[in-house]
């Protein structure tokens, strides 16, 4: 199997031929107070791209004292349409730059190139859905029952330092549901990326300084979680935390933000369902279910991981299932015709087999995949996406997140089992269902305890619709109008005339 190369463009490689990459605080490129450096990988070869900055308490400290200067200075003064053209510019910014910036985050993540140029749509969006929201901050004048003349009215004001806390598997638009809220609200932040990779934020963020953000808006510290990111979730001047991270870390977090009754937006882990009926058009349920398990190799909060399928037709629909699954091409996160990239380091690939070891101790059927790849592949993190069938809810394959290319194929007889077994989970991030019959799939929806749901299609996301988290996926819209009450607070206000 020979492979290609997309071609790195040269403002991208400049970038890369730094090796070490520093902090951005305060609009500059800065040292770790430590001196330490985290090294990042190229997770298709295992060689070392990049060394970060290992930001610590002391770096955080300096990060939060920026940003809250920069939330008590000019950058208060800014109109709505001011913050409006800002986002306008980075509209045009990510346009004209974002085969760059899918590059370094390809190299840097191990996704798909086809896949990160494939997410400029849905960035673009994302920075016109934020730019809308500047001008639409409102408050409301309210009637009141006081003696007097007494105006009353409530105003939303922004909430002040946000620390963005984001993983590694999807910084194109993670970095956008926190960054473009920050600057329709008028809030600042100080960003801690995964220490996995962290490439393409600080990118980002060096380019939008050249387009007019104001110094300390964005800052970005990198580092390890448990002392830079434990440092920001502690620190007593930030006021708002948005987290998207594993369940794990979000109790962690939530621990942390005690200090001053941090309010949190929580994004967390899943073990989402996706349920195919008989009745279901398995020319597209059959590739959707696929790509909505597979895309990014397994590595996305809601890919839908349980695979519930209707016991008449579980035989049929694993075999052509199966049978697609085995013309999805693996190979080097750069090669234009890959679908599958590597997972993210060797620990990834190692709990992932793990889990394939789990699956076939338990008794599942292993139908296809469930190895790394070897020869010319075997220095990078590569798992073959693995299918298992005859899965059951006992089974620590069917229960636990395993944040790879594994999916269960879990069979189920009626609709009220779909429902049941599609509940057995203690997540509650996403769900899927494939039916002709509406009533079957509004049934569905209406009783998988998930914070989206999709009929007929899975993984469509849009920023005015936005989606949730229930259960132990955590909580606080993303996207929609309620996504911007992490950014702000509400003020109510008494005018005696
Ligand atoms: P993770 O929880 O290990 O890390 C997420 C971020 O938190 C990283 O920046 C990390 O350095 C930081 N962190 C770790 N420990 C910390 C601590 N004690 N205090 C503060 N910060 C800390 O997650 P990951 O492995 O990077 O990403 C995978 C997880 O993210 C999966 O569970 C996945 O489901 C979840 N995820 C959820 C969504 C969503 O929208 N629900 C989206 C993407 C990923």
């Amino acid at each position: 199997m020979t492979s290609q190369t997309f071609e790195i463009g040269d403002a991208a490689r400049r970038f890369l031929d730094r090796g070490s990459h520093r902090l951005i605080i305060d609009g500059g490129l800065v040292e770790a107070v430590g001196g330490g450096t985290i090294e990042t990988f190229d997770p298709s070869s295992g060689v070392v791209l990049g060394h970060l900055a290992a930001g610590e308490a002391d770096d955080v400290e300096k990060a939060v004292r920026a940003a809250r200067a920069a939330f008590e200075g000019e950058w208060r003064h800014w109109t709505p349409y001011d913050r409006q053209a800002l986002l306008f510019r980075a509209y045009q910014l990510l346009n004209e730059n974002f085969d760059d910036i899918a590059s370094i985050e390809t190299l840097d993540m191990g996704a798909p190139i086809s896949r990160t140029r494939g997410s400029k749509a849905a960035a673009l969006r994302m920075v016109q859905f934020f730019a809308s929201m500047a001008l639409n901050i409102r408050g409301e004048t309210i009637q009141n029952g006081l003696p007097g003349d007494v105006t009353t009215m409530t105003i939303r004001a922004p909430a002040g330092v946000v620390a963005g806390i984001v993983p590694w598997n999807g910084s194109l638009t993670a970095i956008w549901w926190i960054v473009g809220a920050v600057m329709a609200t008028g809030c600042t932040t100080v960003l801690k990326p995964a220490a996995e990779a962290s490439l393409s934020i600080l990118y980002l963020v060096e380019l939008l300084h050249g387009i007019g953000l104001p110094k300390g808006v964005v800052n970005v510290v990198t580092g390890h979680g448990s002392t830079a990111g434990d440092a920001l979730a502690r620190h007593p001047d930030v006021d708002r935390i948005a987290f998207t991270g594993s369940t794990e870390t979000g109790r962690r977090i939530i621990d942390a933000s005690k200090v001053n009754i941090k309010r949190l937006q929580l994004e967390l882990g899943g073990k989402s369902p996706d349920i195919v009926f008989a009745d279901a058009d398995l020319d597209k349920a059959v590739p959707g279910a696929a790509l909505g398990v597979f895309g990014n190799s397994g590595q996305v909060c809601f890919a839908g991981t349980r695979l519930l399928v209707q016991r008449r037709i579980a035989d049929e629909f694993t075999s052509r299932f199966s049978a697609f699954v085995e013309t999805l091409r693996v190979g080097p996160a750069m090669d234009p015709s890959a679908q599958l990239g590597p997972v993210i380091s060797t620990k990834q690939r190692d709990t992932v087999l793990s889990y394939v070891d789990a699956g076939r101790a338990e008794g599942a059927r292993l139908v296809t995949g469930g190895n790394a790849l070897t020869g010319q592949y075997a220095d990078g993190y590569f798992v073959q996406p693995t299918v298992f069938a005859g899965v059951d809810m006992d089974m620590r394959i069917a229960r636990e997140e395993i944040f790879g290319p594994v999916v269960s194929i879990i069979p189920f007889d009626d609709v009220e089992d779909a429902i049941r077994i599609g509940n057995q989970t203690e997540y509650g991030l996403a769900g899927a269902v494939w039916s002709r019959d509406v009533s079957t799939a509004l049934t569905v929806v209406d009783r998988i305890h998930a914070g989206v749901m999709w009929v007929n299609c899975y993984g469509l996301i849009d920023p005015l619709v936005g989606f949730n988290g229930a259960k132990m996926s955590g909580y606080g819209a993303k996207g929609s109008l309620a996504h911007l009450d992490n950014y702000l607070y509400t003020k109510s206000v008494y005018v005696q005339r």
